[in-house]
């Protein structure tokens, strides 16, 4: 695919037209010893958009989402991100880990730190905030996902929807350019999913980058500008939400389809 250049978007633009890459994923390739676990990947996520990763387990979509962030290498291929070809190491890697937001399954929250002081954290040491614009800025964003008043408490007085709330506060806290979610409604008890989807969907409306792994396909009807199906390692179908609920066209996405709906 070509390249879109900055200065052929207009964003007033309607949506079917390309927009500006964010996140550009060619050719990539990893293995697991012989598992062939991303299978030659092409993937371009635009600015502002909401793409939704679908698949069985094991496909492959926590190793993807953590190529992005470079959690995990990958063995071929290239993944840029705003332009930039991911980092070796340092403080440009650090820089990028600041640049891709990542809300896991588990929470991860610092368990001997304040709510607050877990979303301070981050931009006092790599953003190099003060440690009062630090605090403003944690408050406005515990604000937003709503857990103002927990922020003296500490992770484990909070249920586990508030507390992947805060982790959600704690990643926008480092002004992400994208927000990679693995399954960040898994591990919830099924009344507190929907306060964590709430959130999401906020941002999406926001306009945030994101690329969300989920099988929550309320959400994915709902907020995904493009649904990604991946199987064995392989993306085997890209559309959007509607196409892809109302007229899969693999077997392997009718199969999955049949098995979740
Ligand atoms: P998904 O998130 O779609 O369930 P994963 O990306 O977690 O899939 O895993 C893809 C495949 O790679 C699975 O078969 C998994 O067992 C394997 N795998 C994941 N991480 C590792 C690892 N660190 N070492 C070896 N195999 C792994
Ligand atoms: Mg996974």
């Amino acid at each position: 695919m070509d390249e879109l250049k900055p200065d052929q978007v207009d964003p007033s633009e309607d949506s079917s037209r390309p927009r500006e890459p964010m996140v550009v994923i060619e050719g990539v390739n990893k293995h697991f010893g012989d598992l062939h676990v991303l299978r030659d990947i092409n993937l371009t996520v635009g600015k502002g958009e909401v793409v939704v990763i679908l698949g069985p387990s094991g496909s492959g979509k926590s190793t993807l989402c953590r190529a992005i962030n470079r959690l995990e290498t990958v063995e071929s291929g290239t993944i840029a991100v705003d332009g930039n070809p991911l980092p070796e190491e340092g403080k440009p890697l650090a820089q990028l880990r600041a640049d891709v937001g990542m809300v896991f399954q588990s929470f991860n929250l610092f368990a001997h730190k304040t709510i607050r002081d877990n979303v301070t954290l981050g931009p006092i040491k790599v953003r190099k905030k003060s440690k009062d614009e630090a605090n403003a800025l944690a408050d406005r964003l515990l604000e937003r996902v709503g857990v103002a008043e927990q922020a003296e408490k500490f992770p484990a007085q909070l249920s586990g929807g508030q507390q992947q709330r805060v982790a959600i506060a704690r990643s926008l806290a480092m002004g992400p350019k994208v927000m990679l979610f693995d399954e960040p409604t898994s591990a919830l008890d099924p009344e507190m999913v929907n306060e964590v989807l709430d959130v999401m969907v906020g941002l999406a409306k926001e306009g945030m980058t994101m690329i969300v792994v989920t099988h929550e396909m309320g959400f994915a009807r709902k907020a995904a500008d493009r649904v990604v199906f991946m199987a064995d390692g392989q993306v085997v179908e890209v559309a959007t939400p509607d196409e892809f609920f109302t007229n899969p066209r693999s077997d392997r996405a009718k199969d999955f389809l049949g098995k979740i709906l």
